[in-house]
């Protein structure tokens, strides 16, 4: 007996002692596999000239034995295919697993995709029995759950998988009995699987009048006939206005292992120099490794009904990556390689056209459903902006009405478009302040001061905002500037030359100080920005205090990074008449002022305290 990986044990505990009460999913996941290992055998068959048809899947029920099995003449798999696709939980997941095992077992389901295994939701044992294409070896895999499981030769005449559920039995809270009645299978594959492509066949019982019978009184017999139970049309194969939402939400789960429907689905049918169908859905939640470089993009490839590529890459820029679907084309080749994909020029036609449909549809969804769009941007916001950011801005005017950032003011997500409409009549710039969460940002001290003034600030939490309004630079011919940039001023004429005037009453006492703080800062100066807090931070240059914090903590960084300084003194604040004072009487005290006022500002930008003994020792002889 193998045993399984420590966190495939981990998810199949959660499904054995499952309590999560859409256990009738199990059946759509293993029909989707069976009609995916169809696919790939289709496929090959197609492009190496192998005649074969009938491909389908037979659906058997042993009642007797308590046994549901599922049948299908795919690919198979091999010894080492058992092994590794049944033995192990999608390895990529098994990382992150780890860390995620808070969460809920719904959760799970959702991020995992759990698939083959959702069977031990409903069974007790499960016996695969399979035969690989070009293979003249079956095997079997077997198990009873979180033991672990074995895998043994068989025999199996054709090529294809068979899968053998021996039903738990019935409690309670679930009659899984229920699985093996033809009315209960028919209604599961009607509502979860009655698009896949290739039929989903199963005797079913009817109830007939005999024939040649004597007497006038009716009778009736048992017959079984093989029936098909799903209609196999592709759902892009069909008309916009028969396809329910509710299909495409249980096609999306079904074809993508997602827990959740979609947040949004787009169907669409391009016809022209170009011809293909397209069902995309953008998902409610994002995958787990969706911000790791484990992430694979890409939609499904059809070329007239037949997959040709899991997950064309080609198909979706990165900034779009989180895009899950089908396209199929038949001005396509079936035997377009990896290779050819790249340079084809029918791909790079149907990539173009899908980016203006997905762009579009996000225009759309902005415009007409904020309420999704904020989820939407809340989930896969940081993929816009990393577009922005990335090629050097090459994608910045597609998608930077897109954007959207929190507004202090608004307490509300608004676009730059927004921003710009109601922006005070003689203001030039679009004002933004950074912090790693909001209510940092609300407490820097510059935004005290702007806030009553009735001025707009947007709000950069997330560490590429700054970057994104570095590489726009501008948006309407309105530059973007940071509120602790040192020349922000939203000061009016009259505030500007009372302030040059204090300036010039106590210049004597700013250079004193400028030069007690050395190489700590550029400059020291008086400032109108403040209204409660004493000092403040500013830079000047080319990097901020945000961008000197995030670049710091890049992997290589050497801490060398410095944003210039500027030491802003509050005007209106008494700490101002105090320096003066002790400018003329105490130099002493003075110094030690400098230092916490320098502290202190380096704090409320949330910078650490450079020195913390000198601070330390500064406060206690103060007081
Ligand atoms: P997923 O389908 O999400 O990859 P599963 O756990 O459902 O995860 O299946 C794991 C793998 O086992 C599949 O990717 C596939 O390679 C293989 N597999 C499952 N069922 C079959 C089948 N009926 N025929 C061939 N291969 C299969």
């Amino acid at each position: 007996m193998k045993q399984f990986k420590t966190e495939s044990k981990r998810i199949l505990d959660l499904m054995i002692n499952s309590i999560y009460t859409n256990k009738e999913i199990f059946l759509r996941e293993l029909i989707s596999n069976a009609s995916d290992a169809i696919d790939k055998l289709k496929f090959i068959s197609l492009t190496e000239n192998d005649v074969r048809s009938n491909f389908e899947i037979n659906i058997k029920v042993d009642k007797d034995n308590g046994q549901l099995i599922i049948e299908d003449n795919g690919i198979g798999m091999t010894e080492a295919e058992l092994e590794k696709n049944l033995g192990t939980v999608a390895e990529s997941g098994t990382l992150a697993f780890k860390k995620e095992n808070e969460n809920s077992e719904k959760e799970l389901i959702g991020q995992f995709g759990v698939g083959f295994y959702s069977a031990f939701m409903v069974a007790d044992k499960i016996e695969v029995y399979s035969k690989a294409y070009k293979s003249d070896k079956a095997y079997k895999w077997e198990s009873c759950g979180a033991e672990g499981y074995t895998v043994t030769e068989t025999d199996k005449e054709t090529v294809g998988t068979k899968i053998v559920l021996t039903l738990k039995k019935d409690t309670d809270d679930c009659r899984f009995s229920e699985f093996l009645e033809s009315y209960k299978i028919t209604s599961l594959i009607k509502k979860y699987s009655d698009y896949v492509r290739y039929p989903i066949k199963m005797l079913v019982k009817h109830s007939k009048l005999k024939e040649g019978l004597k007497t006038d009184k009716p009778e009736y017999e048992d017959v079984y006939e093989l029936e098909t139970l799903n209609s196999m049309v592709p759902l892009w194969k069909k008309q916009k206005a028969d396809v329910k939402d509710e299909e495409l939400n249980e096609f999306y789960k079904n074809e993508f292992h997602d827990y959740e429907d979609p947040l949004k689905s787009i169907f669409a049918k391009i016809e022209g120099t170009l011809t293909y169908d397209t069902l995309l859905f953008i998902p409610k939640n994002a995958p787990f490794d969706y911000y790791s470089k484990d992430y694979k993009k890409g939609v499904k490839l059809y070329c007239n009904g037949v997959m040709i590529m899991e997950k064309c890459e080609e198909l979706i820029p990165d900034y779009f990556g989180f895009i899950r679907g089908i396209v199929d084309s038949s001005d396509l080749s079936l035997n377009i390689s990896r290779e050819i994909l790249q340079q084809n020029r029918q791909v790079k036609a149907i990539a173009t056209s899908l980016e203006k449909k997905i762009l579009s549809e996000l225009n759309k969804m902005l415009e007409e459903d904020r309420e999704n769009y904020d989820k939407f941007f809340n989930t896969f916001g940081l993929s816009i902006k990393y577009g922005i950011y990335s090629s050097f801005g090459m994608n910045k005017d597609k998608l930077k009405d897109l954007l959207t950032f929190y507004s202090g003011k608004r307490e509300k997500n608004v676009t730059l478009k927004e921003y710009v409409k109601e922006m005070q009549a003689d203001q030039q710039n679009i004002f933004y302040a950074c912090g790693d969460s909001y209510d940092n940002i609300k407490n820097l001290p510059q935004i005290e001061k702007a806030k009553e003034k009735g001025i707009e600030i947007l709000f950069f939490k997330d560490n590429v905002d700054e970057f994104v309004a570095k590489i726009l630079n501008e948006y309407d011919g309105k530059v973007f500037k940071n509120v602790s940039d040192a020349d922000f001023n939203i000061d009016s004429d009259e505030e500007k030359k009372d302030l040059s005037f204090k300036e010039e009453s106590m210049k004597d006492t700013l250079s004193y100080i400028k030069d007690k703080l050395k190489d700590k800062v550029k400059d020291v100066k008086l400032s109108n920005k403040l209204k409660t807090y004493p000092v403040c931070l500013t830079a000047t240059g080319d990097v901020s205090i945000e961008m000197e914090k995030v670049l710091n903590t890049l992997p290589n960084a050497d801490g060398k990074i410095k944003a210039e300084k500027i030491l802003e003194i509050n005007a209106s604040h008494k700490i101002a008449d105090t320096l003066q004072e002790l400018f003329n009487s105490d130099k002493e005290k003075l110094d030690k002022y400098c230092t916490v006022l320098y502290e202190e500002a380096r704090l409320t930008e949330g910078l650490n305290i450079e020195d913390v003994a000198g601070f330390i020792g500064a406060i206690n002889e103060i007081m």
